[in-house]
């Protein structure tokens, strides 16, 4: 069963990184909580951007984690979907945001750490008071998509193509309360393909394949949002694999949070620019927000015979 509770904008943060050498020019900061550029077309004049959060160089992983993602858990453990997707250019801190490295992790292994805490909390406070706890079922899947085909890796593979591949971790979280209830949640966690326009980077042979099939479901991911919208009736979801799979987090029935990453260096100009574009109109799409519960309603065993009325 499927109960629509509540309408909720996707919602857009950005998160720029710190410059990784002094040696290059910038041309990105953020001030007053909006992302100042400058502007091509006048470089005596500045863009600014405002966004839902703008995260600047300085921000620390628990920080984006502990105000962008942890308070969308408990929804995901009463049986409402959640999506959380790094967009932007590759080298703009996409991988970085979402798994991190072991000294400074990122959303995913805090996620599930936080998560799994959160269950254990919620079976010790049921026990400590007598009552019977609710019961837990996490499982994951994880899948890359590369040049439009869905397939699930091995763990040696996981970050050979993973600027030009889109992966996707899926938890899914089911809870049966005593009472016979259930509900499931879904946490899509994606780490999407660099946004990066790759007719300017020379790119040749097999190469320009990946990149054509990259662009493809980037591209497409672009019309669905111009679709929503301008309130289309058709959102062209099945024109990718990645937006097929993107449909609930974009116009569906889940709380998504889109983080944008952006370099603050001079040579990811374009791509900040074309980046800040495309999060921006990504801001208003409003998704329908849909709990997941399946009553399970017992079947109690008859306590008196009905035998059929005999006429
Ligand atoms: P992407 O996945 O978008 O291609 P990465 O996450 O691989 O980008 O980041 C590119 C480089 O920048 C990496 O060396 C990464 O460690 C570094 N980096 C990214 N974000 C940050 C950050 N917030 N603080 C420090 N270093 C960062
Ligand atoms: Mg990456």
């Amino acid at each position: 069963m499927e109960k629509r509770s509540s309408q909720t904008k996707v919602k857009v943060v950005v998160r720029l990184r710190p410059a990784l050498s002094t040696n290059e020019k910038t041309c990105v900061s953020v001030v007053d909580n909006r992302v100042q550029i400058l502007n091509h077309r006048n470089i005596e004049e500045s863009l600014q951007y405002e966004f839902n959060t703008v995260f600047d160089e300085k921000t620390s992983q628990v920080e984006v984690f502990s105000t962008s993602v942890e308070p969308l858990l408990e929804k995901v453990l009463h049986g409402q979907n959640v999506s959380v997707f790094a967009y932007g250019p590759t080298g703009a801190g996409k991988t970085h945001t979402m798994l991190g490295v072991n000294s400074d992790p990122g959303i995913i292994p805090r996620v599930i750490q936080s998560l799994f805490k959160t269950i254990e909390l919620k079976q010790k406070s049921a026990n400590d008071l007598s009552n019977q706890a609710p019961q837990f079922k996490v499982t994951f899947s994880y899948m890359e998509i590369y040049n439009e085909k869905v397939r699930t890796v091995a763990a040696t593979n996981l970050n050979k193509y993973s600027s030009r591949s889109h992966t996707i971790l899926l938890l899914k979280i089911h809870r049966k309360e005593p009472s016979g209830k259930e509900l499931r949640g879904k946490l899509y966690l994606i780490d999407l393909a660099g946004s990066e326009d790759n007719r300017r980077t020379g790119n040749k042979g097999i190469r320009l394949k990946e990149s054509g099939a990259i662009n493809k479901s980037l591209f497409v991911l672009g019309e669905v949002v111009d679709a929503i919208n301008q309130n289309q009736p058709r959102i062209p979801y099945r024109n990718s694999k990645l937006t097929r799979l993107l449909q609930d987090s974009i116009g569906g029935g889940c709380h998504s949070v889109m983080i944008t990453n952006i370099a603050p260096e001079e040579k990811f100009y374009y791509d900040t620019y074309c980046t800040l574009n495309f999060a921006t109109k990504s801001k208003k799409i409003v998704n329908s927000i849909t709990t997941h519960v399946v009553d399970n309603i017992k079947i109690e065993k008859p306590t008196a015979t009905v035998r059929p009325i005999k006429r």
